[in-house]
């Protein structure tokens, strides 16, 4: 799929990645899986600090991940239409040896390229806080790089933003251009991150606008330079079944200052361009964590002796390896097809059948890969 020049320039790079994913990075991911994150409501004197602790296994890979470019890669455009499958091959590598990292990076990429497409639009007025942001979000720079959140799902539930979102948006008297956000968000994964990307209810003559025409996207930092929380409070964290390793909270939104995004209105259609990435993300995960489990099920059937041979010579047994393996291999083309669509999209030089196809197979390949992720796994 890479032509040659591409993938001579990015062989080193891989092979040297994949030893790190192979070794220091599995045992950093147990740790992260070990000690799962807590939150701390109060200090010994009482007053309320809402401090996210978090294991060295999870602090170890956002260093980690801004040094080995896992979302700079896409937006470095070394490789023109190539540098998107470049990323996607790495976070493919690097997705069950992440600790759950993934998540994080997952909606960092997602927050990049949304900046980045709205930055595109000649009605878009952007600004030197969104510049620096999409910098920071695709910095190779540990001490530079952020990762975002993605924080949509409200208490009425997660599927119908348009009906479920309460929060809401009003303009700050003392500052144009800022809105103080209220509201609780119910599930948010990552809530260690450096901003956000958001939806709101506008207000119009003092009423919230009901439906998709009111909710509105917006950018904002969770905390300010001092330190503190951007007038939010992170109220518990969630009791998981599984990513255990991941901080996902519920957070109160108490005057949150935030910039809007592009128009009024427009919230539902701007943060499409997040859940696209985010899905592409969820593929990636579902197509490594197959091809993890694949491995260590060939490795072990060459192992394990049962009726007097290995098991891999067993033919029922060897059946279920080959379907495996065939199904994964169906779902990383996919994967990788509809990743080289939207590295031309990235570069700029899609067709308009990369844009509507790109729009709806992306949903697809989250549903396919997912559920063929279970199968296999
Ligand atoms: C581990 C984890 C992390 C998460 N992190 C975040 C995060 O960082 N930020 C964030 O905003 N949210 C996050 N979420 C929430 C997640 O996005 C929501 O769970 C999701 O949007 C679904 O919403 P819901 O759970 O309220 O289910 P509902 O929307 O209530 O859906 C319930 C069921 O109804 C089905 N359904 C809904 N609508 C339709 C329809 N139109 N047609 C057919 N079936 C339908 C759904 O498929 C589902 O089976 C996270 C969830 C989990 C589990």
């Amino acid at each position: 799929m890479l032509p040659p020049s591409v993938g001579d320039a990015v062989h080193a790079d891989l092979v040297a990645f994949g030893d790190k994913v192979a070794g220091e990075y599995l045992d950093m991911a147990r740790l992260a899986e070990d000690e799962p994150p807590r939150l701390v409501k109060h200090d010994a004197f009482g007053k309320q600090v809402d401090e996210l602790r978090t294991s060295e296994g999870w602090r170890f890979f956002k260093p980690q991940a801004a040094k080995e470019g896992l979302v700079a890669i896409a937006y470095e455009n070394d490789f023109a239409q190539y540098s998107r499958l470049y990323q996607v091959v790495k976070l493919y590598l690097f997705g069950p040896s992440s600790g759950l990292f993934s998540c994080p990076l997952a909606m960092t990429d997602g927050a990049a390229f949304t900046l980045r497409q709205l930055t595109r639009r000649k009605d878009f007025e952007s600004s030197p806080e969104i510049e620096e942001a999409f910098q920071h979000l695709t910095s190779r720079d540990p001490d530079y790089f952020w990762t975002s959140g993605q924080w949509m799902t409200e208490k009425q539930g997660g599927s119908d933003v348009s009906n479920g979102t309460t929060t809401l948006a009003l303009p700050d008297a003392s500052q144009s251009g800022v809105h103080n956000l209220y509201g609780y968000k119910w599930f948010s994964s990552a809530t260690d991150s450096d901003m956000t990307l958001t939806l709101a209810r506008s207000v119009k003559d003092g009423k919230p606008i009901p439906g998709n025409k009111g909710l509105s996207l917006f950018f904002a930092r969770v905390k300010d330079n001092s330190g503190n929380l951007n007038n939010l409070e992170l109220i518990r964290l969630k009791e998981k079944l599984g990513t255990r390793q991941l901080p996902t909270g519920e957070i109160l939104l108490n005057g949150m200052k935030a910039k809007q995004l592009g128009k009024e209105g427009d919230g539902v259609r701007f943060i499409s361009n997040m859940l696209n990435i985010t899905r592409l993300h969820n593929a990636i995960s579902a197509v490594s964590n197959m091809r993890r489990i694949i491995a260590l099920a060939r490795d072990y059937s060459d192992k394990r002796v049962a009726f007097g041979k290995k098991i891999k010579d067993h033919l029922l047994h060897f059946r279920i390896l080959s379907w495996a393996e065939l199904t994964f291999r169906g779902n990383l083309a996919f994967l990788l097809n509809v990743t080289l669509m939207l590295g031309r999209i990235d570069h700029g030089s899609e067709s308009p059948e990369d844009r509507v196809l790109f729009r709806l197979l992306t949903p697809l390949l989250k549903l396919f890969t997912a559920k063929d992720a279970i199968k296999v796994t």
